[in-house]
């Protein structure tokens, strides 16, 4: 089915500033509160949020099968299970009815009155009910870093990570959409030096710039689905901040990886950009030495141009970027990381999300946490207020922001922003 959404020539009736996030090309899905506080799934073009639910309501998605209330709902789960051919009927509709030649809604006020939302006046939730969380460690640059880091300069990748995309499973409980301001988590810590524990606030708040994808149901328990095929079953992708305690990650990591140190919280942008939107911005991924086995094989363009950058911002100051990277830097793909991820048969369904892990570019700028980009704090970072930055502050903001860009549009996931707080008091 062509994706007929990503006409490049298309313009909307709805007004689109230059350099948006939105134009009518990207059609993102997401959930939205009303000033009237109803839930409602939603679209976004320029800075107008659309009510999907009172579109269908108003039948303008006649001659597509969806159930009554697909958009009439707290979560994206059950339009994102109806599958691939779903997503381009309600895409390719959306594009229409906003093209600024269709008239059919653009003159009927009484009906725009009920659809369409200035953007500052809705409240963003979580687009899917995440049932799995998984977060990969897909970035040589990243996985090098830390490794030199945490254990042997020498050695600094471990001899597994060449044949397998290294992941663990999170915690979905506390993935929060942006805006959420989240505590500084209080655990347990080896002070440098010592052989005894304490226990009080991290005091090594880092952030992982990382993107997710949401997946559609996958398999059956105990298939695997084939890299040929996989594609298919990812339907969009949010940035993430996997917040991280990098002092409480040191102490418990070992043997089994992350725990307490990620599952305080996690950050993500609220619009789930397709990846059929993204489809114009495929392109090769690293070359991979030694060549995977088999079962992770593949051929042509898996990896997606996305521009990255983190900036933090103090409270009362503008924010300073402090690094700028690429998605397309990712050594192993979202195709071979889900087709990896059920090749022992493990169940993926929909509105599970998949964390890409830290994103690292290949230069000191581009590195995608605090960790690398100041060295582990042997190089701190000077912002605009003149103040110096090892780690997050409290009540400093760290905002996310990712764009694709060719000559003729502009795809963007907006942004996830978010505050880190004083640990929290129980009252
Ligand atoms: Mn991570």
């Amino acid at each position: 089915m062509p994706i007929l959404a990503n006409d490049t020539n298309r313009k909307s009736w709805l007004e689109v500033p230059e350099n948006s996030d939105f134009p009518i090309q990207n059609i993102p899905f997401g959930v939205f509160l009303t000033k009237e506080n109803i839930v409602t799934v939603g679209t976004r073009i320029g800075n107008s949020a659309i009510d999907l639910g009172a579109l269908q309501q108003m039948n303008y998605f006649a001659g597509i099968e969806l159930t009554d209330d697909m958009f009439m709902q707290d979560t994206l789960n059950d339009f994102i299970s109806d599958g691939q051919k779903t997503w381009r009927l309600v895409r390719n509709r959306i594009a229409e009815i906003f093209d600024e030649t269709n008239s059919k809604l653009r003159d009927n006020l009484k009906h725009r009155d009920i659809v369409i939302f200035e953007i500052d006046d809705v409240e963003m939730q979580l687009p899917v009910l995440i049932g799995d969380y998984t977060d990969f460690y897909s970035s040589k640059e990243h996985a090098t870093n830390v490794g030199k880091m945490f254990r042997d300069p020498d050695n600094a990748l471990l001899p597994n990570w060449l044949h397998i995309p290294v992941g663990y499973h999170g915690r979905s409980s506390t993935i929060v959409p942006s805006g959420i301001p989240i505590h500084r988590p209080i655990g347990q810590t080896l002070p440098a030096g010592e052989t005894t524990p304490v226990f009080g606030p991290s005091r090594l708040i880092d952030f992982e710039l990382e993107t997710a994808f949401i997946t559609t149901d996958a398999n059956v328990m105990g298939e695997m689905i084939p890299i040929n095929e996989v594609e298919e079953y990812i339907f969009g992708m949010v940035l993430l901040n996997d917040w991280s305690a990098r002092d409480i990650q040191k102490w418990e990591y070992v043997p089994l990886g992350p725990f307490l140190a990620k599952n305080f919280a996690t950050s993500i942008s609220p619009w789930i950009v397709t990846m059929d939107a993204l489809e114009p911005f495929r392109v090769l991924s690293p070359k991979q030495d030694p060549s995977p086995l088999p079962y992770l094989q593949q051929k042509g363009k898996h990896s997606f141009d996305i521009n990255l950058e983190v900036a933090i911002q103090p409270e009362n100051v503008e924010p300073t970027v402090i690094s700028k990277t690429n998605f397309k830097y990712m050594y192993w793909t979202m195709s071979q990381q889900l087709t990896h991820h059920t090749s022992n048969g493990c169940r993926v369904n929909s509105g599970d999300m998949m964390g890409s892990g830290t994103i690292s570019g290949p230069t000191p700028d581009s590195y995608g946490s605090m960790l690398e980009l100041t060295w582990g704090g042997k190089n701190p970072i000077t912002l605009i207020d003149g103040t110096e930055r090892k780690f997050i502050n409290d009540n400093d903001t760290v905002i996310m922001k990712g764009f694709c860009k060719n000559g003729q549009v502009r795809i963007g996931f907006g942004e996830v922003s978010s505050k880190l707080l004083p640990p929290f008091v129980r009252k």
